[in-house]
């Protein structure tokens, strides 16, 4: 049995192609999110990649802030569920996901079995989401790809005291004009990240295991500081950006077989 998970972000769309529940047989990533051609993009590139037809597909499910206004999936859950379910499914004995995506922030708490008990969410402010993050990296003219490569190779990580994002925006010009390393800036620009959305993970309370999901987590030196911060270990996977697509993939699979 084929069910296929759509996950439609605010700056991407994501896919997951699942086989019985079980394995994953393909995914895709592409850039825009609701109210772009994101999704079908993510779509085609799923069928190319699978060589499998929409046709033989059984359940479709849809999640993220634009499943609303999908209309060609047979249901939709909130993302909440799926990266609860998509995260414990690659990490067993997952108890606390972080989740940062282009747009909010989220911290999902879970029993030893696995299901929400708590979550908490930063969608009013910029700062401590990727959105922050691609400010400063296009501000510097770097790619986001390479920010925690780049932070990585910091001697001493340059403080970054607005938490507002025009004002932080303002305060890195300045900052790389007075000299101060790229390194340096990138590794403050973590840091900021890392401390609003520690704040948020110890309000809702953190529990290892711990892993991080949705794109922001690919940036090595944030996931770096904000483990240091929480004092925990955080688990990556390079499909960590994919967790609301593949938990939309396993509730359809649960749905079909209820
Ligand atoms: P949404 O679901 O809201 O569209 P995503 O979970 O897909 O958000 O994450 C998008 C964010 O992930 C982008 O705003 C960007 O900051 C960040 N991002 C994407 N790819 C990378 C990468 N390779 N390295 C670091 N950050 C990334």
């Amino acid at each position: 049995m084929y069910t296929l998970g759509i996950d439609i972000g605010s700056t991407t769309s994501k896919c997951a192609l699942l086989e019985n529940g079980a394995s994953i047989i393909a995914t895709s990533i592409s850039v825009g999110g609701m109210g772009t051609d994101g999704p079908k993009r993510a779509l085609n590139d799923i069928w190319t990649c699978s060589g499998i037809s929409s046709d033989e597909v059984d359940r479709t499910i849809v999640t993220g802030y634009g499943r609303m206004n999908f209309k060609a999936a047979d249901g939709e859950v909130s993302e909440l569920t799926c990266h609860a379910l998509g995260g414990s499914f690659i990490f067993s004995g997952l108890r606390t996901i972080i989740d940062i995506g282009g747009q909010d922030a989220k911290v999902i708490c879970l029993s030893e079995q696995g299901r929400m008990t708590n979550f908490i969410m930063n969608d009013k402010c910029a700062a401590g989401t990727g959105r922050f993050l691609d400010v400063m990296a296009s501000i510097l003219n770097i790619d986001i790809d390479d920010m925690g490569e780049c932070a990585s190779r910091a001697k001493k990580p340059a403080s970054i005291s607005s938490t507002c994002t025009v004002f932080a925006e303002s305060e890195v010009i300045s900052q790389l004009a007075n000299g101060v390393e790229l390194p340096d800036l990138v590794a403050g620009i973590c840091d900021s990240v890392a401390t609003r959305v520690g704040a948020l993970a110890r309000r809702a309370g953190v529990k290892e295991k711990v892993c991080m999901s949705g794109g922001v987590a690919k940036n090595s030196a944030l996931r770096k500081v904000l483990g240091e911060r929480l004092g925990v270990e955080i688990y990556f996977d390079e499909r960590a950006q994919l967790f609301g697509a593949i938990g939309a993939a396993l509730y359809a699979y649960k749905q079909e077989n209820k």
